[in-house]
């Protein structure tokens, strides 16, 4: 691994490789055929990680996660469906907000920040109201690093004969999700997290057949997934103008994926990261937010030191001059920070990150 300074530890942008980066030092055209293939190797690959070749297309989409995530709402659920929203931090809100955007009815089921939803919370929603259509849920909740129950709540969802709407973006490519085995009708994520691409592309693995039925549902013509999809299928190219920088950079972070051994070991360099992180954090005194068991190895919150000398934004500026960039808390009632555990950084540059929060709270007598 050969990042350049400084080491981003937050969930997207993320540090990427130089050869990755290196791909971006070529122009392409939309029309090309060069790049076109490089679209459809994309796709294929992408689709290849959940085992969706079947049962799913992949629908790669220009803007940021969130653009994936309102389009993929917006195409799949019909204007007279209902949509129970998952909340347990702040992108669980967005997914409602997006809905309310959308003026789609939707009702939302809260648990506390620390609290995943269960299965059985599910499964007791659906019962108490039958004009759910569709149940929509953040795999990684990334503003904590909680990770709620995926595969209980998918067997719920389709016991009940419902849709089930995955913001996976930040565990995608590192946790395993197989399409296969767990029932799904969409599931979203980026080029710019856990596959190490730079950020610019989201990109949607819809069922074909919820997609195929889907004409005419969305509201947006940018962000309609079902026109995007016909359009590629009969073309090859992408409607409108594409990320062309982006795909390339991702298509390189692909090839490395695979080099590395793929998802497994992907999750478990991640799984390292995090380990090495708790542990030497543990040292300096530090707890994190989030009970071990739930936690996932993808960014972990902390509570910021009880020293009146702490200041998150100086604490920021210091860790930043050694070489890593941290991110803040996002967490209303408590003060926290979090450190991201993705990217292209192994278990010596999560220590050597350790040491430099070590180093800067001593030299703010923050300890
Ligand atoms: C990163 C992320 C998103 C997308 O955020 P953008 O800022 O739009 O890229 C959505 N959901 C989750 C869980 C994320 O981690």
């Amino acid at each position: 691994m050969n990042p350049v300074a400084p080491i981003l530890l937050t969930p997207g942008p993320l540090t990427t490789s130089a050869r990755t980066r290196q791909a971006m030092m070529m122009d392409w055209g939309s029309w090309d055929r060069d790049f076109n293939q490089m679209t459809a190797s994309v796709r294929e690959q992408l689709l290849a990680i959940i085992h969706g070749e079947a049962s799913h297309y992949c629908i790669p989409l220009q803007g940021s996660g969130t653009f994936a995530v309102e389009a993929a709402i917006g195409t799949l659920v019909p204007r007279n469906g209902k949509v129970l929203v998952l909340v347990n931090g702040a992108y669980g809100q967005r997914l409602a907000k997006i809905c309310s955007v959308l003026g789609l009815a939707f009702s939302t089921f809260e648990t506390a920040e620390d609290q995943p939803t269960t299965g059985e919370d599910v499964d007791r929603l659906l019962r108490e109201d039958a004009a759910i259509t569709h149940v929509a849920l953040i795999h990684c909740e990334t503003s904590t690093g909680i990770l709620n129950p995926l595969n209980a709540i998918a067997e719920v969802v389709a016991k009940h004969g419902k849709r089930l709407i995955i913001d996976a973006m930040s565990s995608f490519g590192a946790l395993s999700i197989d399409a296969r085995e767990v029932p799904f009708e969409a599931l979203i994520a980026a080029s710019g997290k856990c596959l190490e691409g730079v950020p610019g592309m989201g990109f949607v693995f819809a069922s074909k057949e919820a997609l195929d039925q889907a004409q005419g549902n969305s509201r947006s013509l940018a962000m309609d997934l079902h026109d995007q999809h016909v359009y590629m299928a009969k073309t090859g190219q992408w409607r409108f103008t594409p990320p062309t920088h982006v795909v390339a950079a991702l298509h390189e972070a692909l090839l490395q994926y695979a080099e590395e051994g793929g998802l497994p070991a992907r999750h478990k360099r991640y799984q390292q990261n995090c380990d090495t992180l708790l542990e030497g954090m543990q040292q300096l005194g530090l707890r994190s937010f989030i009970p071990a068991a739930i936690q996932a190895p993808i960014i972990v919150t902390f509570h910021a030191p009880d020293s009146p000398n702490y200041a998150f934004r100086d604490f920021y500026e210091r860790v930043k001059a050694k070489g890593f960039i941290l991110y803040p808390g996002k967490l209303t009632q408590v003060e926290t920070f979090r450190v991201g555990c993705i990217g292209c950084v192994d278990s010596h540059g999560m220590q050597a990150a350790v040491d430099a929060i070590g180093q800067a709270l001593r030299d703010m007598q923050a300890l």
